[in-house]
């Protein structure tokens, strides 16, 4: 009886169903080593870090109702992973795969090094609905327009890997060496200390793929009949919830496709989790996505440096209620909604003539589901520098936009409580009223406005 055991690298997809590596090595290649590599070289923002302290403790607890464990190490992935296999003695290794540019360069290397071991190796699909060499044009070229990439993915089968967790799994000793360098939980080193600012996120958030499974179920249930009349409105919590979820492969997405499938609003939903695909496949062409604006005209932009005004922004202190709304909001929960997103986008971006690649940086490193293909997508395309891009002149109203998408003022009342006693017409422009103990707007609307079409056409 071969008794070498096999590594599962678990990365993004910390589940135990619908996980083809794990279920493979399962079937074939027992005993497991399950593994989690902390490797600085592959960057994660503050605020995901926390979550992902939290997919590790929830997969590790699964793994023990299993009656195994997860070894969680640190150090450069190749390293670590050699240190693994010839202290185990492991004669294979599975993984599902990623596709961030670092990620793939770490995970070319580690497979190359360990083929010339003689070890075998394994990856499988399961972070996106395809595959991104998989949606091509006729002439073999990616799309670059979403609604074409939509159509095209819609005729070809979703990477579909449904399984519910393995019953019987058999788990291998690390061995003393790996025992000693074993990271206990505590040890991480992802969450937050001096100061402790993830209070919020823990009122918000519990990672892991029980979570995901039951939020997945309740939308199906209940919030995904309104979805498309609704999902525009942040005080009514009608979108799903579920994109931290997805980053960290607490649920696949072909899972989600498969229960999500029969409802009204389906389409538009599952339209949704099109984009998240199209953001991976242009990142997969354009490694540079988060560096260099896709319209190079945009290169001349003059860009203003406003330290003061991206502070306010960051704070939600800009006089805008529902730009400061989402800001703090994204502060206190490690999220935010998608309209709200793009209004403080095009704020930052337009209003305030701040680089998008500032805004990109912020959230990267206080969103909970930030993901290096969507984030520098969608900034892109607020900012117009996208390809397929809403126009550098279509400049979102942030009082009209807070007046059409929370009319009561709900979700800016949650959020700024100092002008919670507001009317909800006045809500919308609290300077109008004389509103005291909330900042005035930090520039008048028409003249950034002016000043944003001026520089944009000078261009
Ligand atoms: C400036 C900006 C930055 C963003 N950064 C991120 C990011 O880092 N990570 C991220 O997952 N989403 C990002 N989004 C997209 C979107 O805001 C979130 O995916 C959505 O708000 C998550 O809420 P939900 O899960 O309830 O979404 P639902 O409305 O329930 O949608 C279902 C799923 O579809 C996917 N999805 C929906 N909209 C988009 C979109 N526009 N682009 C890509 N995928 C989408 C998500 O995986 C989401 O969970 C960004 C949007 C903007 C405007």
């Amino acid at each position: 009886m071969n008794v070498s055991p096999t590594i599962v690298w678990f990365r993004e997809d910390f589940r135990l169903a619908d996980n083809q590596a794990l279920h493979e090595a399962v079937r074939h290649a027992q005993p497991l080593i399950c593994l989690v590599i902390l490797d600085d070289a592959q960057p994660t923002g503050s605020a995901a870090q926390w979550w992902l302290d939290g997919a590790i403790h929830a997969l590790a607890a699964d793994l023990r109702t299993k009656g195994g464990d997860l070894l969680v190490l640190r150090g450069p992935a190749r390293r670590v992973m050699e240190q693994v296999v010839s202290a185990t003695g492991a004669g294979a290794v599975f993984w599902n795969r990623r596709y961030d540019p670092q990620g793939r360069e770490t995970d070319t290397a580690i497979k190359a090094s360990l083929q010339a071991q003689g070890i075998t190796v394994r990856s499988f699909a399961g972070a996106l609905l395809h595959e991104p060499w998989t949606v091509r044009t006729q002439s073999g070229s990616p799309y670059k327009i979403f609604t074409a990439f939509w159509r095209a993915a819609c005729t070809v089968p979703v990477q579909a890997f449904l399984r519910p967790a393995p019953e019987q799994m058999v788990f291998a000793e690390p061995g003393p060496a790996l025992e000693a360098l074993r990271l206990a939980p505590g040890q991480y080193g992802l969450l937050p200390t001096t100061p402790d600012w993830a209070g919020g996120l823990r009122e918000t958030w519990v990672p892991g793929e029980a979570e995901a499974r039951a939020r997945l179920a309740d939308f199906c249930r209940h919030d995904q009949v309104d979805y498309a009349q609704t999902r525009d409105f942040p005080a009514k919590e009608s979108t799903s919830g579920l994109s931290p979820f997805l980053r960290f492969g607490h649920v696949s997405p072909a899972r989600v496709w498969e229960e999500a499938q029969n409802s009204p609003s389906s389409e538009k939903f599952l339209t949704e989790l099109g984009w998240r695909d199209f953001a991976w496949s242009l990142l997969f062409e354009t490694p540079d996505l988060a560096q260099r604006n896709l319209r190079p005209e945009f290169d001349a932009m003059p860009w203003r440096a406003d330290p003061k005004g991206l502070a306010a922004w960051q704070r939600g202190q800009t006089g805008y209620p529902l730009v400061d709304a989402g800001m703090r909001e994204l502060w206190h929960t490690g999220i935010m909604h998608n309209r709200v997103r793009m209004v403080v986008a095009s704020f930052l971006v337009k209003h305030l003539l701040i680089d998008w690649r500032e805004g990109e940086r912020w959230f990267a490193d206080t969103l909970v589901d930030y993901d290096p293909a969507s984030n520098p997508m969608n900034w892109q395309w607020g900012a117009g520098t996208g390809v397929d891009a809403a126009p550098y002149f279509r400049i979102m109203n942030p009082i009209l936009q807070s007046q059409k998408f929370d009319p009561q003022g709900v979700y800016i009342r949650r959020w700024v409580p100092e002008i919670a006693h507001l009317s909800d017409k006045a809500i919308h422009t609290p300077w109008e009223t004389g509103c005291r103990g909330y900042a005035a707007p930090i520039v008048e609307h028409t003249l950034a406005r002016t000043r944003a079409l001026a520089a944009w056409k000078a261009l």
